[in-house]
């Protein structure tokens, strides 16, 4: 049984109206008296609750804190992250049969990627609870956002990447960031699998997303994307289309729905279908869907050119999962070629994507090709990180340059 229900009695662990509770066994936790991770009783993951959920009209300003009344504190370790922009994309939207599509792209964010939306949240929690070593394992951007996080709060950063699969733009922010870089003989989860060892013996807070705060902050990609299509085209997306690793998003989005409906904002019917696209190389929640299953089947060997979601054990799935069915969504894995196609037609739509985020348009035109997705849909993809992240992505699945000498017509007879 997961319990995601919300509402009901406020329990005596809630401090400031905010408690955590575990989504296994329903068990309540307070949540700033110890550094916890995982329900005490059973293990299963814990969430972050509230005494009242708030609607839209309760939300001002702008970026992730716009959305304060809908996080467990008033304010954040911040460097203005959210507000990323929701882009047209003519190109892609003239190659599937949908209605209307458009893209939020998250690498628009301070480090280029989602992660700092989870980051503001997360470490402004670290420095309540009093920690003084904050650490991740990362496919790379979650190692960038930290260091960037934990620099500005001012505390130390450990980070474990798995050795050679990180790209090189997001190495480059940690080690600038002043982050110490631990490069593991293994790969993410490995990474993973270590660091929650060194948290469970009080070596280090870890802010990967099994931490519940650091999911309270990606919610608001949820609340952006409501407010910035209604805007757009006066209506709500019937589907959402995003990349999935550790699946803290798809948990994360569902939970923004899930937030709503308890607020009055929105009725069930309403909430779009979450889509979750992965690599054929690292796709146990794909294989979940199809088989119906209400657990993951861990993949030791994982293998993508998408290397922020090369993970083969989704910690976040007892959440996801059911976020996927409850909303009418699906899951689909995309090849490599598939991905690198995405991101070239992103590119020339105007949007700079690295390869993980380009696996969201390539599962929509797969699933538009079968049929999966209606015609009269408004779908929003999500890109997640920038093409800088990964430099030699880019230039492998980009043009050729062209040596020419140092004249005018030089350079013309070469063109
Ligand atoms: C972290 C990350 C993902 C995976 O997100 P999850 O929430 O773990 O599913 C996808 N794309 C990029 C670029 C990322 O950095
Ligand atoms: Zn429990």
């Amino acid at each position: 049984m997961v319990d995601l229900e919300l509402g009901g009695e406020t329990p005596a662990a809630e401090t400031d109206g905010v408690w955590l509770a575990c989504v296994a066994c329903s068990e309540t936790v307070a949540p700033y008296d110890d550094v916890v991770y995982r329900c005490p009783d059973c293990g299963g993951l814990l969430e972050v609750r509230y005494a009242e959920y708030p609607t839209f009209d309760d939300f001002e300003g702008i970026g992730v804190w716009r959305y304060a009344d809908a996080l467990p504190l008033p304010t954040g370790v911040s460097i203005q992250e959210g507000n990323t922009p929701l882009y047209t994309v003519p190109e892609i939207e003239a190659g599937v049969d949908v209605a209307d599509v458009r893209v939020k792209h998250e690498g628009m964010n301070p480090t280029g990627a989602f992660k700092d939306r989870g980051m503001t949240v997360g470490v402004k929690v670290a420095e309540r609870l009093g920690v003084d070593r904050l650490a991740c394992a990362s496919t790379g951007n979650t190692s960038a956002a930290l260091a960037c996080y934990g620099a500005r709060a001012d505390t130390e950063v450990l980070v474990l990447l798995p050795a050679g699969k990180v790209a090189a733009g997001k190495i480059a922010q940690a080690a600038l960031h002043g982050a110490r870089i631990l490069e593991v003989d293994g790969n993410f989860d490995a990474c993973l699998d270590v660091v929650a060892e060194l948290a469970d013996r009080g070596e280090v807070y870890l802010l990967n997303s099994i931490n519940p705060f650091r999911l309270e902050g990606q919610k608001t990609i949820g609340l952006e994307i409501l407010e910035q299509s209604r805007e757009a085209t006066g209506e709500w997306p019937d589907r959402i289309v995003l990349p999935v690793g550790n699946a803290g998003n798809t948990a994360a989005l569902y939970k923004c729905f899930r937030e709503l409906v308890a607020a009055g904002a929105m009725d069930e019917a309403e909430m779009p279908a979450l889509t979750g696209v992965q690599a054929e190389g690292a796709a146990p929640m794909v294989e979940a869907v199809r088989e119906g299953n209400d657990e993951v089947r861990r993949w030791d060997d994982v293998e993508t050119r998408a290397t922020a979601i090369r993970i083969g054990n989704p910690v976040n799935a007892p959440k996801a999962l059911p976020g996927i069915r409850a909303t009418g969504g699906t899951a689909v894995a995309v090849s490599d070629d598939e991905i690198t196609d995405a991101q070239r037609s992103l590119a020339r739509d105007g949007v700079g994507v690295e390869p993980a985020s380009a696996a969201s348009v390539a599962g929509l035109r797969k699933l538009s090709e079968r049929g999966e997705i209606g015609a009269d849909e408004q779908v929003v993809c999500l890109t997640t990180g920038h093409l800088l992240k990964d430099p030699d992505a880019a230039a492998a699945a980009g043009g050729d340059t062209t040596p020419v000498p140092a004249d005018a017509d030089g350079v013309l007879d070469a063109l």
